[in-house]
């Protein structure tokens, strides 16, 4: 028996939480529920964050938590529970499966079954943002080797746990060379581990026009915390709607299991709305938490009754469908449909001891770290890069020089362009002279000969080499 946490959530959610845990039940899964509130009526009452912290207490107890839509109400800086939960438990990895169901279920791609697995915590979601001149904002983009290590493990594990062929990583190493480069460089690492499972490396942006073109030739999909934000709901729109998808959100200690969409307040109410995908999420619970028999019972009755033509109001299609149903009565038929399979459409297995290896994070052995310069970043209202460099060449120190002044990435000195636009926040690059060494007093100095020479500084960035090698972005044009 298996202790879980239920959040019945707002709008359709209570009425697609009581149809999938008749379901569950019905199906004699071994879980015992504690219930507790979140969402719009806490909100409400005045706590931003949607969540008592007593209810923290029983998810944090229970590890296991089942959790419905819940609306979060416009402006008034609430906080999205969803991210909070995420960040909070550690739930690094979310990975959404995307399988069609035709023919009984309208899609482009017939063949498509992908799973995507996004990272879940890192990535520009850390929020962290400043504006630093009048023109400039930033958000600034972090990513970890645990951070890395930790989801694409998790890619490879599910592959192999769940009979996956192949694992496909996209980034965008060939602009972000140190982020997603780091990225990149980890699944090559780590998919030496899994030679029996095939393994590519996609650019983001050709990869994602062939997922939404040809989906049926990736399997396991493993990315960062935005791409993978994006391409998750093209997936599960275009494998026919996004409310038949769930989604898991993992963690070393504890896990969330939803629906991909929202509360659908509109739908409130009315007997209308598809348990589907809620349900879906509840299948990888079952998984989750072993009791893969169920999980299978479940999903294939699910499938059985999707093939029945037994249909919600949102996937019901004249022609295709038999019988339009409210939420209860498609619960009714899955709950009949328990012990039987489908027969058209791929029949499940899930293998019994389903669980994914994770070990934990060991910290690496520190690595050999040098100071080879620093990026001074200048809030200057001026236009001509040259009357910049020679107010900054005025500061150059007896072991240390300018040696670049970027724009938005952009080298425009020594030698650029005269038709490069340039912005007011400016990269300005010093390096040791020849033969010196640079220690970090040195660079208190440089910050105070910039004020001496009225230079506004609006924030500094190390430039280190890690085991001897650079690990800083050059100038484009560089
Ligand atoms: P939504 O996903 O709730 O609904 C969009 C439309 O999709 C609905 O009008 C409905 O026609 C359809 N739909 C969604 N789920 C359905 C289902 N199970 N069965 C049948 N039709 C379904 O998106 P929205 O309207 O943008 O958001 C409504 C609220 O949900 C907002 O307050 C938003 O913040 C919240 N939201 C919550 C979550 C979550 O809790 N995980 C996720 C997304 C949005």
């Amino acid at each position: 028996m298996t202790r879980i946490t239920v959040a019945k959530g707002d709008g359709i959610g209570p009425e697609i939480m009581d149809a999938t845990l008749s379901i569950l039940k019905a199906a004699g899964a071994q879980i015992e529920i504690d219930e507790i509130e979140v969402g719009e009526k806490v909100y409400l009452s005045g706590n931003t964050s949607g969540i008592a912290k007593e209810s923290w207490d029983t998810i944090r107890k229970n590890k296991i938590f089942l959790k419905a839509p819940i609306t979060t109400p416009q402006g008034g800086g609430y906080k999205s529970l969803n991210v909070t939960t995420r960040k909070f438990l550690g739930l690094y990895s979310n990975v959404r499966p995307c399988m069609s169901l035709s023919p009984f279920v309208t899609t482009k791609h017939p063949k498509m079954d992908l799973v995507i697995i996004r990272e879940n915590e890192e990535d520009t979601y850390g929020g962290i943002e400043h504006q630093q001149t009048d023109e400039v904002v930033q958000c600034l983009k972090l990513i970890s080797r645990p951070g890395c290590e930790k989801i694409v493990r998790y890619a490879f594990e599910y592959a192999k746990v769940y009979g996956r062929k192949k694992v496909t990583c996209f980034t965008k190493d060939n602009i972000m060379k140190q982020t997603d480069g780091l990225f990149h460089k980890i699944f090559d690492e780590i998919a030496l581990e899994y030679p029996e499972i095939e393994n590519e490396h996609w650019i983001i942006d050709i990869g994602a026009a062939k997922m939404a073109d040809t989906p049926e030739v990736f399997d396991v999909i493993v990315t960062l915390n935005l791409y993978g934000d994006v391409l998750s709901d093209i997936a599960a729109q275009i494998a026919g709607s996004v409310g038949l998808a769930g989604s898991a959100n993992i963690g070393e200690e504890c896990a969330m299991f939803e629906a991909i969409h929202g509360s659908a307040p509109r739908r409130a109410g009315q007997n209308m709305a598809n348990p589907s995908a809620l349900l879906e999420g509840a299948v990888m619970m079952l998984n989750h938490i072993g009791q893969t028999e169920v999980a299978e019972k479940v999903q294939n009755a699910w499938l059985k009754t999707i093939e029945d033509g037994i249909h919600t109001y949102d996937i019901y299609r004249e022609g295709t469908s038999k019988e339009k149903v409210g939420t209860k009565e498609f619960a009714e038929a899955i709950i009949k449909n328990l012990g039987q399979k489908p027969s058209i459409l791929k029949e499940v297995h899930f293998a019994k001891d389903a669980v994914l290896h994770l070990p934990k994070y060991v910290k690496k052995a520190p690595m050999k770290k040098d100071l080879v310069g620093v990026d001074l970043f200048v809030d200057w209202k001026g236009t001509d890069p040259n009357e910049l460099a020679e107010k900054l060449q005025s500061i150059n120190t007896e072991n240390k020089h300018l040696t670049m002044i970027t724009n938005r990435g952009i080298k425009v000195w020594p030698n650029g362009f005269e038709e490069t636009f340039c912005t007011d926040h400016w990269r300005c690059r010093f390096e040791p002279n020849e033969g010196k060494i640079l220690y970090k007093n040195n660079i208190i100095t440089l910050l105070a000969k910039a004020l001496d020479a009225k230079i506004d500084v609006v924030k500094t960035e190390n430039l280190y080499n890690f085991d001897d090698k650079a690990c800083y972005s050059l100038g484009q044009g560089q």
